[in-house]
């Protein structure tokens, strides 16, 4: 069922499709078609969520109240690209799409960012990235507005992205600027290629998952056979070398394919999916005394 808003459409009881494909509906549910719609939404209600692809995100059992809000409109998907290299995208833009438009016209500097499912705005909050590089480094501008519905633009400098960070998270991202390199597409291409490679031999792309469960942690003191104080060392190692490859919660698993990612059957249920995050991360602390910190967003009925 769907309310109107001035020009605003409003479902009420929607669905939240994200990449672990369990978890409840969203009370109300607005896709805005431009900013002033957006605007209307921030009215409606300052403390609305932003939906990307849902593809780092878990939604409890019992769904969200508030405003949920999805920018895959086609006010928020417009691209542009200039010769210079330079390439403006709306957040709800598709990473992989703009990676292959990119790709195509051979403008590197993302392709590194293959496999990687996101809007491009759910990949600047996150900074997302991997073992071949992050998005910010060819960020050259965010646009965003903030709870008030005021418009800002912020320097890659300003932005001050970090490992899985940004300090955008209490705005609402509506664009991004990026500085690509231009080049050959065929050189691109190669990269894209042995970027999926890489991907699809290391991770289990084909299951349910939102990607890493964890960030990486930085060790606080030396473990032998495993890093240096101060050294950021890989969370699925760390979870696989404390057996957690063979647990599992209901319909919730760890992947045998790469121990940070969290697989769901059909019948899982978003609780599995929580239990089992608590348990690993238990399992870790015991046998390493590492504490992992959740790269995953989880939305909950009551924040
Ligand atoms: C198979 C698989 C592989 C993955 N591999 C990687 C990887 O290699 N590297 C990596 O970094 N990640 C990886 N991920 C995780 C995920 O792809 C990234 O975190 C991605 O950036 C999430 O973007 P999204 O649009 O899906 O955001 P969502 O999951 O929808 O949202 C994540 C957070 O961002 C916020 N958000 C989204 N859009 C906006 C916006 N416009 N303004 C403000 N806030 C917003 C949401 O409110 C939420 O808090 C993987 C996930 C899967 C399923």
């Amino acid at each position: 069922m769907s309310t109107t808003q001035g020009s605003l459409s409003v479902e009420t009881d929607a669905l939240i499709p994200t990449w672990f494909h369990v978890g409840g509906r969203a009370d109300r549910l607005a896709r805005p078609r431009n900013t002033e719609e957006l605007t209307r939404c921030l009215e409606l209600d300052p403390e609305l969520r932003i939906l990307g692809e849902g593809a780092n995100l878990l939604v409890d059992d019992a769904g969200v109240g508030g405003l949920v809000v999805s920018l895959q409109t086609d006010g928020f998907r417009s691209t542009e690209f200039d010769p210079s290299g330079v390439v403006r995208a709306g957040a709800g833009v598709a990473l992989p799409r703009l990676i292959n438009q990119c790709v195509k016209r051979g403008l590197s500097g993302i392709e590194s960012l293959a496999g990687i499912p996101a809007t491009m705005g759910g990949a600047a909050i996150m900074n997302a990235g991997g073992a071949f590089g992050e998005l910010s480094s060819v960020v050259r501008s965010v646009s965003a507005l903030d709870r008030a519905g005021r418009e800002h633009t912020y320097t890659r400098s300003q932005i001050d992205f970090g490992y899985r960070r940004s300090r955008l998270n209490h705005l609402i991202v509506t664009g991004v600027e990026l500085q690509l390199e231009p080049t050959d597409p065929e050189h691109c291409r190669a990269e894209l290629e042995r970027c999926m490679v890489y991907k699809t031999g290391t991770q289990p792309l084909k299951d349910k998952s939102a990607g890493c469960v964890f960030k990486n942690p930085t060790l606080a003191e030396d473990l032998t056979d495993i890093g240096a104080a101060g050294q950021r060392v890989s969370a699925g190692m760390l979870i696989d070398r404390a057996g957690g490859k063979s647990m599992r919660v209901g319909g919730a698993s760890v992947s045998d394919v790469h121990a940070n990612f969290f697989v769901c059957d059909a019948d899982a249920c978003a609780r599995d999916v929580i239990d089992l995050i608590a348990r690993v991360r238990r399992r870790v602390l015991d046998t390493f005394g590492v504490s992992l910190e959740r790269e995953i967003v989880v939305w909950e009925r009551d924040r």
